[in-house]
């Protein structure tokens, strides 16, 4: 079995050595040591990383039957005797995280008994889930509180190895998952935990605990938090946001939702201008066409062609054209490469304009349907709507709408 320097020490970051077994794992060099000090993927925090001589180590696990510690290597490693160094700024990140849970959970406990039922640090923000559902904001804030006050008071971390007489003594936040070995992390006067991890030596070295979100999960409710130095890149990050829309916005950010709120509401309030220009000027542009239209008996034809706007928009002047009494619309829609018609009638007036679309699109392709008074169709080349159109006039103005 490994020695686990890490139980002993959780701030040795160089050691020395000896390899005692070597094998391979996923195509690449792996090593057993007599002793390491780097930290295996388990409860909840994730391995360590470094170098064995200059050889960088990329995973460490740990097999659980042989209590054996595998360490990942990027390249083969020849000597025997290795000096062992870790990625210090990478445990110290864990450490703080993970001394961070145990008083956040307690502080839980404590607030409002919630129990912390699993942990995962990880590589942005940390998680635990809590056994209960929901979490009211002000409990969450009094947890916070708590956890903060404990790291105020800088109170002694400590770890150890108790003796099966001393486990019954221990008021554990949570009983043990295993019978023996029971190793002891103690946040003094505030909480008892069992757990293999790497903690820091005082509270105080945890930094700000902040609770950066929570977010609901059937009976329980997932928490995420950041501790020392991420909560302070946290606030940098937000603060660097905050300060770009300000320099944007040129103002202030205690006044930002005042400021968004207004702008905001004068968004709408533009946007609803903006649509009631268009419907006015959808009349106004339907008004005029009526005045250019070819007169076909006692109807009112309105031909035109559009590459200009949208589909969509050409039919919605259709529908403000055929408002009119005695109209007739023949649009047509020209895209890059396919064509669009749109033919209808007001109510008053006798024509098929699905029978019409059937005849026209006979001539130039295309094909679509509709009901009598209004039909659409698409599918021609674009190039032939303007002749699709003639067609339609012609069609219309030979039949006089009796025979369509
Ligand atoms: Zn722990």
């Amino acid at each position: 079995m490994t020695v686990k320097l890490y139980y002993e020490d959780a701030y040795l970051t160089e050691f020395e050595a000896r390899v005692v077994r070597r094998l391979e794992l996923d195509g690449r060099p792996a090593v057993m040591l007599d002793r390491t000090a780097f930290y295996p993927t388990g409860g909840g925090q994730p391995h360590d990383i470094g170098w064995l001589n200059d050889v960088p180590v990329l995973d460490v696990l740990l097999d659980e039957t042989s209590g054996e510690v595998l360490h990942l290597l990027a390249g083969p490693l020849t000597e025997e005797h290795v000096t062992g160094r870790l990625n210090w700024e990478r445990r110290h990140d864990h450490m703080q995280q993970h001394t961070g849970q145990h008083i956040l959970s307690e502080a839980f406990m404590r607030v409002n008994g919630a129990q912390t039922v699993s942990f995962h640090l990880g590589e942005d923000a940390s998680t635990i889930d809590l056994d209960r559902a929901p979490i009211p904001a002000e409990e969450l804030r009094a947890a916070e509180d708590l956890a903060n006050r404990i790291v105020f008071e800088d109170r002694p971390v400590t770890a150890r190895f108790l003796t099966p007489a001393e486990v019954a003594q221990v008021p554990f936040r949570k009983p043990p998952a295993v019978s023996e070995n029971i190793r002891l992390v103690e946040v003094a006067g505030f909480d008892w935990s069992a757990c293999g991890g790497t903690h820091c030596r005082s509270t105080g070295e945890v930094g700000l605990i902040h609770i950066a979100g929570v977010e609901r999960r059937g009976a329980e409710t997932r928490v995420t938090f950041l501790c020392g130095r991420r909560a302070l890149q946290d606030y940098r990050r937000k603060e660097g946001v905050l300060q770009e829309v300000c320099a944007f916005l040129t103002t202030g950010w205690q006044v930002l939702p005042e400021i968004v709120r207004k702008m905001d509401e004068e968004r709408r309030a533009a946007q609803r201008q903006l649509q009631k220009a268009r419907e006015e000027l959808a009349g106004l542009e339907a008004l005029a066409l009526l005045a250019g239209a070819e007169q076909v008996g006692t109807w009112r034809v309105v031909r035109k062609v559009f590459a200009d706007r949208e589909p969509a928009a050409v039919k919605q002047l259709a529908g403000r054209l055929l408002e009119h009494a005695g109209v007739v619309v023949l649009l047509g829609w020209q895209g890059p490469d396919k064509g669009q018609l749109f033919l209808g009638r007001s109510a008053d007036v006798p024509a098929d304009m699905q029978a019409l679309l059937r005849q026209v699109c006979g001539k130039v392709g295309g094909g679509g349907g509709g009901r009598p008074d209004f039909a659409q169709g698409g599918g021609m080349p674009a190039d032939r709507v303007a002749e699709a159109l003639e067609l339609a006039m012609t069609f219309l103005a030979g039949g006089a709408g009796s025979s369509l």
